[in-house]
């Protein structure tokens, strides 16, 4: 995972300590010596995430993180704030002006590389989201896919996995005014409680007694739930060899004690905004795909999934030997209707038509608007008499009982022609399937209309 990472410091040897560490891990690094300068840079693009000292002449780094954080163009890169150890109330001032994390001088190897790997996760996720977002715009579908700043980090489901009832209290007294956190006191039951709980963040000690705490986490990890569930250790410096170890195998953070309520509420911040975000870019990947594959006046599948499907279902039904039935549906004298009563009256002629072909047949058969006024239904296990019931239920549901959809008192007498073919020759290809069922439905037209007609095969 590499990024482009934006170093703002007034003093040269920072950025060239800051910058060879970076470059060490395959990094890229681009460099700014004032506050206006990293402004600048962040609002041309580019920029991943961005190390911010706070002490600087002119403008300093809260003043450089308010104004970041105000601008649209950049407002969405994260900010971690290098602040002096000895002020914890840097810290607040920095969360105040929306810094997303803080590393203190002498910065730490292994922070500095958490926290950069962190931060990093977060603006893939913020990116990818972003950039359905505006894809989503261009296909005009915006309701599925929520701003990006809706995405709040409050609220926040957490297990906290400790031993110790004093320091768990401590912790979720640190954390409760935000979010919702749960002390588990025995870690042989935390694999367990990621399984059943709602949990967004796990917090693991590691001192826990007996219990190996890495061991714990990729207990958590092997479950479903567990996969993708951000994890923070809390550690003492004692711990450090083992935290890296376990950054190694797949924790996302950790926060040494004693521990600092601001890092704390920063840290669980970002973890819980990216798994959020990683969640609703599943949430946006599944509708995209289901959008793909829908018809959008009828919600029935659409011509590109009946297509793909038709071909697969071709090849089982040959393979084992099935049956397998065509239906080629076209409404009679559709254009009439349009022409009489407006194109809306024929959209809602199409969609309660849709309605009631769904009704009509089973549940393992397959409705698919073909394009226009035709629709087909794709039979699996389906012999001559069974497709002839299921066409026949379909032409009568829809002539039996005339549509709303010509407005007030004047219901719409409405009536489909249905051509079927079966998968009768070893031979048989998705097009010369359809191509069989078209002949039957021309004949069905031919013969009169609102009628079912097999193809002579
Ligand atoms: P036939 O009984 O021979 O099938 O006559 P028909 O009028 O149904 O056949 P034709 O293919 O000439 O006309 C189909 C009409 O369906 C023309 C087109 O305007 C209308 N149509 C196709 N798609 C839509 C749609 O999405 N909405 C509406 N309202 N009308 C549509
Ligand atoms: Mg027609
Ligand atoms: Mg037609």
């Amino acid at each position: 995972m590499t990024a482009r990472v934006l170093i703002v410091d007034d003093i040269p040897t920072n950025v060239r300590l800051l910058e060879a560490r970076l470059t060490a891990e395959y990094f890229e690094v681009l460099t700014a010596a004032s506050g206006q300068q990293a402004l600048d840079l962040c609002e041309a693009g580019g920029v991943d995430i961005v190390l911010l000292d706070v002490m600087m002449p002119e403008m300093d780094g809260f003043e450089v993180c308010r104004r970041l954080k105000a601008s649209r163009k950049a407002h969405h890169i994260p900010v971690l704030m290098i602040t002096a150890l000895d002020q914890p109330s840097d810290r607040v001032r920095g969360l105040q002006a929306g810094a997303d994390d803080f590393l203190t001088k002498p910065i730490d190897d292994i922070q500095l590389m958490a926290r950069v790997k962190s931060l990093v996760r977060l603006k893939v996720l913020t990116d990818e989201l972003r950039a359905r977002a505006i894809t989503g715009q261009e296909i005009a579908v915006e309701d599925a896919i929520p701003a990006t700043e809706s995405i709040d980090a409050d609220g926040g489901h957490i297990l906290l996995v400790d031993t110790d009832p004093r320091g768990a209290e401590r912790l979720r007294g640190y954390l409760a005014g935000s979010h919702q956190v749960h002390v588990l006191a025995d870690p042989a039951e935390a694999a367990a409680a990621v399984g059943i709980g709602d949990y967004e963040l796990a917090l693991v000690s590691m001192s826990l007694g007996q219990f190996d705490p890495l061991r714990v986490c990729s207990q958590m990890r092997t479950l479903e739930q567990g996969r993708t569930l951000p994890i923070i250790l809390v550690a003492d410096e004692a711990d450090r060899a083992r935290v890296v170890r376990g950054l190694d195998l797949g924790v996302n953070d950790f926060i040494l004690r004693p521990v600092e309520p601001n890092e704390l509420a920063a840290r669980v911040r970002t973890q819980i905004r990216r798994y959020r975000y990683a969640a609703e870019l599943r949430r946006s990947v599944t509708n995209t795909l289901a959008l793909a594959v829908t018809d959008e006046l009828t919600g029935l599948y659409n011509r590109r999934y009946f297509d793909r499907h038709l071909a697969m279902m071709l090849d089982k039904a040959r393979e084992q030997g099935r049956d397998m039935a065509l239906l080629l549906i076209d409404m009679d004298f559709f254009k009439a209707v349009n022409d009489m009563h407006g194109h809306d009256a024929g959209d809602a002629v199409l969609r309660e038509f849709a309605v009631r072909l769904r009704r009509s047949v089973r549940g393992v058969d397959l409705a698919c608007r073909f394009g226009g006024e035709e629709f087909v239904v794709l039979m699996p296990d389906t012999d001559y008499r069974q497709a002839q019931n299921v066409a026949e239920r379909v032409r009568t549901a829809i002539a039996e009982r005339a549509f709303e959809a010509g407005g007030a008192g004047r219901p719409l007498a409405v009536t489909v022609s249905v051509g079927v073919a079966l998968n009768e020759r070893p031979d048989d290809t998705p097009e010369t399937l359809l191509k069989r069922a078209d002949v039957a439905l021309y004949r069905a037209k031919r013969a009169g209309r609102n009628r079912v007609v097999f193809d002579a095969a």
